[in-house]
């Protein structure tokens, strides 16, 4: 299956809950960022560029649990930084899963296999291995050797103990739809992980390389590209159907930041984890004081590139719990074939 079919029910009926109520603004993702420093270099990172004091702090186990509880997202989305070097991440992951959170923990699998032991699979608990490439494209992404090595083996060593594991793939200008099939039919088809995050990599001031990045028009046109010949359906995607249509440029939306916050060891991150214009000291309060018509592409030319899931993909479930035909599709879509030992 793609999305989990018991994921899809929670967050459709959360968001159904929320339109009762007539919030127009709420949390369906948290992105949790206990701390920001990290084990790799990687060329596109835009989070290890804090000074060396904000690199050295941590998100305790209480702030982690009272962003959750404040925002009330039901998916908690567990990045950095990488979260494995945090020594409280296990407490983090069980208290979460405790409160029937989603939890996907992202790392760059360096120090995955050092600390499996700590975690216990549940259906609420998922690692999200960072893979950016087949080995050569994914050595060159991370800047270091030997690492797409590392997070295959990663993969499979949680995949035979149990753990449903996804992975998260970022491209850049370097790729094309070649490279894109490459990797997602290697990940979907002999890494067999349960499920694929995709992304068109984003171009944060801060970045190392400021050269290698998707434009909007490049961006549909190579997702239209990898997509086709049944690809987009064979594939166990972590999207909504309507997300994978908005990159492939069938349909457009608005930025719907407030949807996926950020929270890290400096606040809640204005508007989202990828730009940096201030942060704010509750969910409650990055509400009620950023002016979100600001953003958005079309509307503020930092975001001019953005195609990123945290800005669009709940805008796109907005738009699939509104419409009976879409909720429809998107529950096909969880009941597909899953990999053979998942
Ligand atoms: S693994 Fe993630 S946090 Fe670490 S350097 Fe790479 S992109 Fe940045
Ligand atoms: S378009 Fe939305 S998600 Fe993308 S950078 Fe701008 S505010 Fe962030």
């Amino acid at each position: 299956m793609a999305v989990p079919l018991r994921q899809t029910l929670k967050v459709g009926g959360y968001v159904a809950r929320q339109r009762i109520a007539r919030k127009d603004k709420f949390a369906l993702v948290l992105q949790l960022e206990p701390l920001y420093q990290c084990n790799l270099a990687c060329l596109g990172c835009g989070k290890i560029q804090h000074p060396k004091d904000i690199l050295g702090q941590r998100l305790s186990v209480k702030q982690c649990i009272d962003a959750v509880e404040e925002c009330r997202a039901p998916i908690v989305s567990i990045a950095g930084g990488e979260p494995l070097i945090h020594r409280e991440i296990a407490e983090i992951v069980a208290a979460l899963v405790e409160r029937k959170k989603f939890v996907y923990l992202c790392s760059n699998a360096i120090l995955m296999l050092k600390k499996m032991d700590v975690f216990t699979p549940s259906p609420y608990f998922a690692w999200s291995v960072h893979v950016d490439g087949l080995r050569e494209r994914h050595d060159e992404s991370v800047n270091r050797t030997g690492i797409f090595d590392k997070a295959v083996e990663a993969i499979r060593e949680a995949k035979n103990r149990g753990f449903r594991v996804t992975t998260n793939s970022t491209f850049f200008g370097q790729d094309d739809a070649t490279s894109i099939r490459a990797v997602l039919d290697f990940l979907n088809d002999e890494a067999k992980v349960d499920c694929m995050q995709i992304s068109p990599g984003f171009a944060y001031e801060k970045a190392p390389d400021q050269e290698n990045w998707l434009g909007v028009d490049r961006t549909r046109a190579i997702f239209r590209e990898a997509f086709a010949d049944g690809r987009r359906r064979r594939w166990r995607l972590n999207h909504s159907p309507l997300f994978l249509d908005f990159l492939e440029g069938k349909v457009d939306f608005s930025c719907t930041a407030w949807g996926i916050p950020s929270y890290s060891v400096l606040g809640w991150q204005r508007p989202c984890y990828l730009l940096a214009e201030g942060y704010a000291s509750s969910y409650a309060d990055l509400l009620a004081t950023t002016e979100w018509d600001h953003y958005g592409r079309g509307r503020n030319p930092k975001c001019a590139n953005c195609m990123a899931h945290c800005g669009y993909e709940p805008t796109a479930v907005m738009a699939t719990v509104k419409s009976p035909k879409q909720s429809l599709r998107a529950i096909v879509d969880t009941l597909r074939p899953q990999p053979v030992g998942s």
